[in-house]
């Protein structure tokens, strides 16, 4: 048989047997949204596996400044921004990311995956040496690859392991490091005071994605340097605008310099359509509202303590995580199938990842607490959360 039919055949068959044992939970329409509590299924749920840790979605703000702009330049854009695709809100949402992450410009590219494809793959090429924590997100690991540079990973979070990749690197190759800010799935924090250290030591430039960082670290939300009192550690401040920012796309902040090398030379910038209109006045009211409604981000880390504390204290093992984004290790994948479905049948909507995505034994349930969440609602959810660790053997 032909192997691209055998793979094809393969993964249905998993889909199928993983559905047959009652463990599939993916591709769930949620039918309504009313914060915290969505329907699915025609069940109304507590979720906790949403990316708007703000509560942004729905903000009456930023919904009547994508309708302004629906109304006003209609659903779409004349194609690309280099040629007929720029409209002032481009430019002006650039200007407000830009001026959040006190940087000189911005470039807004139609999704965060695209946003690391692109930029890792314009700034370096074959002659050059990418260098990336072992559990960074897999959009800049495919970057890294179409590159064509030479990519090499160190272990986690492991800073003598980054040191020996610099040191290792060729002295005439260009170096450029990647690191997340916040990991996706263990919702710990990278080491950036020494990660900076090293890059300017080792003369590297530095790209830092903050898609679980900005609007969460830091007192004020504006990020990982906030987070540590730092200033200018970072070269390429990446971002997305489809998490606490309840639109759709992705940026990277820096130098004018940098930023018009990549609004020229990145691909997924040159060749593909902009943001929607609709979209990017969104996104530029939320970087707004984050800055006018500062007690989103106090009480988002409120919560964060409420229910990384409760679940610590009822003895689940959350990793290192400090964020929104909280692992609750389960071993096997089997186990939290199992955990899983007993949360779901306690009306949590959280979601089990299991491997490739994550190293095997350490399969988990991924479950994020957000704004949207009442003292109410986390408790119960730990209720739950204990009731299904002891049945299932987690706790
Ligand atoms: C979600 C995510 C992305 C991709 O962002 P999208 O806007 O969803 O494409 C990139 N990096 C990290 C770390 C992420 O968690």
């Amino acid at each position: 048989m032909n192997p691209i039919q055998q793979r094809i055949e393969a993964m249905n068959e998993r889909v199928a047997q993983v559905k047959e044992a009652g463990w599939y939970f993916y591709l769930q329409p949620l039918e309504e949204l009313d914060g915290a509590w969505v329907t699915t299924g025609g069940r109304r749920m507590l979720l906790f596996a949403g990316y708007s840790y703000l509560g942004l979605l729905g903000h009456p703000k930023i919904t009547a400044a994508a309708q302004e702009a629906l109304a006003r330049y209609g659903t779409g854009t004349q194609g690309v921004r280099i040629l007929a695709g720029t409209l002032p809100l481009h430019d002006e949402l650039e200007e407000t990311i830009a001026r959040f992450k006190k940087t000189e410009a911005a470039i807004v590219y139609s999704s965060g995956y695209v946003t690391n494809l692109a930029t890792v793959s314009a700034l370096v090429g074959r002659n050059d040496v990418v260098i990336c924590d072992k559990y960074n997100h897999a959009s800049i690991v495919d970057g890294c690859l179409l590159s064509q540079a030479k990519f090499v990973r160190f272990r986690h979070n492991d800073m003598a392991g980054l040191e020996r990749r610099l040191q290792q690197a060729d002295p005439n190759a260009g170096k450029l490091v990647v690191v997340d800010a916040v990991f996706s799935m263990d919702g710990d924090v990278i080491n950036l005071p020494e990660v900076s250290r090293l890059c300017r030591e080792y003369d590297a430039l530095l790209m830092v994605d903050e898609a679980h960082s900005v609007g969460v670290l830091g007192e004020t939300g504006h990020g990982i340097e906030e987070h540590f009192g730092l200033n200018n550690a970072i070269d390429l401040y990446m971002g997305t605008l489809s998490k606490p920012i309840p639109s759709v796309g992705g940026y990277v902040a820096g130098k004018q310099e940098i930023i018009t090398y990549l609004k020229h030379v990145a691909r997924a910038f040159v060749f593909s359509a902009s943001l929607p209109p609709a979209q990017t006045a969104a996104a530029k009211a939320s970087f707004e509202v984050i800055e006018e409604e500062t007690w989103r981000v106090k009480m988002l880390q409120r919560n964060v303590e409420l229910f990384l504390g409760g679940l610590k204290a009822r003895g689940f093992n959350t990793l290192n995580s400090e964020t929104p984004i909280v692992p609750i290790i389960c071993g096997e994948d089997e186990r939290a199938f199992q955990m899983a479905k007993a949360c779901q049948e306690g009306g949590l909507f959280v979601l089990p990842v299991v491997s490739p995505a994550v190293p095997v034994g350490l399969a988990r349930l991924r479950a994020n607490v957000t704004v949207d969440h009442s003292e109410e609602d986390i408790a119960y959810a730990l209720d739950v959360f204990e009731r299904a660790g002891k049945a299932v053997g987690v706790i």
